[in-house]
């Protein structure tokens, strides 16, 4: 029996757990101890988090969440990069220039021949992973064209590297869709709800499919039901209020988890940036605020990646990074043609990090991460509840710590300046040394000798 389903969001429960305000101190100390096993949190106790006020329990919150991301994910960050396909849209999302009124851009399909140009401009970075964006415009962009030009990326080759994953975020699809999209060798099916309070979504997606609240709740059920496995959720902040947003996302999670036994892969969590064409003036949310939601989800959902985009300025990057972000996009385009065959073109929004790949790879570095650019588990099949068991037991630490390792020196042998060489040898030698497991330090060791040695793509 089919378990689609779009009552599972309560706006009135919502409501009433961000009007009481009520918690005692010890009451929050008792889910901030919680939280330290990783066991995940209630959608009423990241409630009583998320009226968290005061800069000294805002800092105990920022701690705890700091412990979780370093005991689930260690010190690794994923990095991956946007590929705008095409911004022909058929919807009229408020905040995005992309939308069918906005008639001062020009309207673009990269052709497959141009999309492989825009990859390979990718790959020549040194990334492995991207994620393929499109407007919603079944015609020109519908299931034959994705087909095609997933199929063009996978195959395409430049200097030593490829593209290794590709993830989607496009609109949604019946079952019957997402299950021919399911054979394309897709990685995270992505898809923010935008907002889940329905008034608002009403307000901000006057027209076109997208205006169809129901159809986008359902969408992840239907994905699901169609068997893609990872899936990635998100709302956009800025439509509404944050903290309604937050449990919303919560309370989606949740029923994701109750549906297939697992809940999403990721969510992200992006904010609204100003936009060509657009006029929306955005809901406020300050940067602290921003910093308390991601340790909030941090500790709510462990296991479920956090990604964090380049809508956010260097400097919140750098500070949220720590409080739970897994994945990072970097040197980003959000224009269709951006990297190489359209330069020009409008972007869907204006980016608050500018940087390099290879500046933000220094960057992390030198602030003690590990930049991974490993893209194993999908191709393993490690994906969806198998994913989580290897992660909620701790095994996953078995195979993503020699895969970061041994892509991060892939990439500073085959795109590192000197500077990077340097700094990233640097970086591998200290994450090396303090891996305390024998055998996860012999498989990383042997890992990065082979590619030393000029083996690549390797992974466990
Ligand atoms: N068109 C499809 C859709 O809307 O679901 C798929 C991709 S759309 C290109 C990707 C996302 O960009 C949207 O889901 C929205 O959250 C985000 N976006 C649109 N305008 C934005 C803006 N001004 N600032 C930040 N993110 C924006
Ligand atoms: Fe189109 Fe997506 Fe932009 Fe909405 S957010 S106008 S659906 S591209």
């Amino acid at each position: 029996m089919s378990k689609i389903n779009n009552t599972f969001m309560d706006e009135d429960k919502i409501n009433d757990l961000i009007c009481n305000k009520s918690a005692s101190q010890e009451k929050i100390n008792e889910i901030l101890d919680k939280a330290l096993s990783a066991r995940g949190l209630t959608i009423e106790e990241s409630a009583i988090l998320l009226n968290i006020e005061d800069d000294e329990t805002l800092e105990k919150l920022f701690k705890t969440a700091k412990i979780i991301k370093e005991k689930i994910y260690g010190k690794r960050i994923v990095l991956f990069a946007p590929l705008y396909a095409a911004n022909v849209c058929t919807n009229n999302c408020v905040y995005c220039a992309f939308r069918c009124d906005n008639k001062s851009i020009e309207r673009r399909v990269l052709t497959p021949a141009e999309v492989v140009e825009e990859a390979k401009a990718v790959m020549r970075m040194g990334h492995k992973r991207i994620i393929l964006l499109t407007g919603e415009d079944y015609h020109a962009t519908g299931l034959d064209y994705l087909e095609e030009i997933m199929e063009r990326i996978y195959k395409t080759k430049e200097l030593n590297g490829e593209i290794r994953r590709i993830n989607l975020n496009i609109a949604p699809l019946s079952v019957d869709d997402f299950k021919r999209l399911n054979t394309f060798g897709i990685g995270t099916y992505q898809l923010f709800q935008e907002t889940y309070k329905k008034e608002t979504y009403k307000e901000v997606h006057p027209t076109g499919k997208k205006s169809n609240y129901e159809w986008r709740l359902e969408a992840m059920d239907r994905a699901i039901e169609a068997g893609i496995n990872d899936l990635g959720i998100g709302p956009l902040f800025g439509l509404t209020d944050y903290k309604f947003e937050t449990l919303a996302t919560l309370m989606h999670a949740e029923h994701m988890d109750k549906v297939c036994g697992v809940g999403p892969h990721t969510i992200s969590v992006p904010r609204i940036e100003p936009a060509e064409g657009v006029d929306f003036a955005p809901t406020q949310m300050s940067d602290k605020e921003f910093k308390k939601i991601v340790a909030i989800i941090r500790l709510a959902v462990p296991y479920t990646g956090l990604v964090l985009s380049t809508r956010e300025t260097p400097q919140m990057r750098r500070e949220i990074m720590e409080l739970g972000i897994s994945q990072i996009s970097a040197a980003s385009e959000t224009n269709p043609g951006g990297y190489a065959v359209h330069k020009e073109a409008t972007k869907q929004f204006e980016s608050g990090d500018m940087r390099s790949l290879q500046e933000m790879v220094v960057e992390l570095c030198e602030n003690g991460f590990l930049p991974s650019f490993c893209t194993s588990c999908y191709r393993v099949g490690r994906v969806g509840k198998k994913f989580m068991e290897h992660a909620k037991s701790g095994h996953i630490h078995q195979y993503c710590q020699p895969n970061a390792l041994s892509t991060f020196k892939e990439y500073i042998e085959d795109y590192g300046s000197e500077e990077v060489k340097a700094i990233g040898e640097k970086a591998i030698a200290k994450h090396l040394a303090e891996i305390k497991d024998e055998k996860m330090k012999n498989i990383a060791e042997k890992q990065i000798q082979a590619i030393k040695d000029g083996k690549r793509d390797l992974h466990v």
